[in-house]
């Protein structure tokens, strides 16, 4: 039996999906949770009580609102989309990620990126049908190389670029200016990805207008509201139009529409939460450069990457995880990433219990 199950998959599943392996994410209960860029705050008491009691209203009975008007109006308004810009919602920007290479797949068709970076653009492109292309940036501040893109633009033509802005698992922002010329040198779409943006007070939403072939993804995730599942791309009606037919009609649920519309009616306490991130940030950056052995790269997002001395990246992660802290190993995921670990930056005490564990390791 088991034997003919195999048989089976050997026949019938893609040679390239049989090749991957999913997505893996740690147990974490009762640990410190470090490794996700979560925000580490639980909402006031009572706006608790208030967002409860709107859920009250939900239809749990009907299927959701497909066009989302309410909560695309409230983003709309948080984030600043530029009017006479449309936006499409993803159940997460994962999803939206999806959708783009969903558009775009073919034979010979080639989806770029700048690397390391966020690890779903490799895996969503070869999950649905396109060549994944990565082009290594500069190894010592992990800058983007332009001259390297240029080339790599001309050489594999992608129908699409990804690029995180600021980058993940880097944390730096890239020169808007240095975006702005890979947008007009590039012979097909980009997508910046804002992830990071409340972090990074910095966006390239303003320049949608300027280029036909620019879209921007956001997410609510890093913002403080991860367990919702909320993205969503803004751009061109004519680029929006296309991609919400690959949509699923219903891909925003009932419970996530009613509490981000309730919750982004509040946005002043994400906000606060996120202001505070930052300044916690530049706290945490300057007690781990302190520290003998370890070199931090500067960080425009909320999490941290940081080198430890040759051949102990394994060794410090599983220390801190039997000292009740999780964070994300890098060693072994990019050559670039040799000896790096990658911490968000959470709340105070988490932060202190974070070095407090680290330094024995060292
Ligand atoms: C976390 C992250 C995302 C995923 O966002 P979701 O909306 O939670 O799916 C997208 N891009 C980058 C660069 C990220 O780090």
């Amino acid at each position: 039996m088991s034997q003919d199950i195999d048989q089976l998959l050997e026949r019938l599943i893609r040679p390239e999906i049989r090749k991957l392996s999913a997505y893996h994410v740690p147990p974490a209960s009762g640990l410190i949770k470090l490794d996700a860029m979560e925000n580490p705050y639980a909402l006031p008491e009572e706006l608790t009580r208030a967002w409860l009691d709107s859920l009250r209203h939900v239809e749990l009975n009907r299927y959701p609102d497909p066009a989302c008007g309410a909560l695309k109006e409230s983003l709309r308004k948080v984030m600043a989309i530029p009017e006479g810009m449309d936006i499409l919602l993803g159940n997460g920007s994962d999803e939206l990620i999806q959708l783009i290479a969903l558009a775009l797949q073919g034979p010979d068709r080639v989806l770029l990126a700048p690397e390391p970076s966020f690890v779903m653009y490799r895996m969503i492109a070869l999950a649905t049908g396109l060549r994944y292309q990565g082009v290594p940036l500069r190894q010592e501040d992990f800058s983007l190389d332009p001259d390297a893109m240029l080339a790599a633009c001309r050489q594999h033509q992608p129908a699409v670029i990804f690029v995180a802005y600021p980058n993940n698992p880097t944390a730096n922002l890239y020169p808007e200016e240095e975006l702005r010329r890979l947008i007009e040198a590039a012979p097909g779409l980009v997508v910046v990805d804002e992830a990071y943006a409340p972090f990074a007070e910095a966006s390239l939403l303003s320049c949608l207008g300027e280029y036909p072939n620019l879209l921007v993804m956001r997410t609510v995730s890093k913002l403080g509201l991860a367990g919702l599942r909320l993205g969503l791309l803004a751009g061109d009606p004519a680029w929006i139009a296309e991609l919400e037919k690959l949509r699923l009609p219903y891909n925003i649920n009932v419970l996530t529409q009613a509490s981000a519309q309730f919750l982004l009616g509040h946005y002043e306490i994400l906000e606060e939460q996120t202001a505070r991130i930052r300044r916690d940030r530049e706290v945490l950056y300057t007690q781990l450069a302190e520290l003998d052995g370890i070199h931090v790269w500067p960080s425009r997002a909320n999490f941290l990457l940081f080198r430890v001395p040759a051949g102990r990246a394994a060794a410090i992660h599983s220390g801190l995880q039997e000292a009740g802290v999780l964070i994300k190993q890098l060693h072994g995921s990019h050559p670039a990433l040799a000896d790096c670990l990658r911490v968000t930056v959470g709340s105070p005490e988490e932060n202190h219990r974070f070095l407090e564990a680290l330094q024995p390791l060292l």
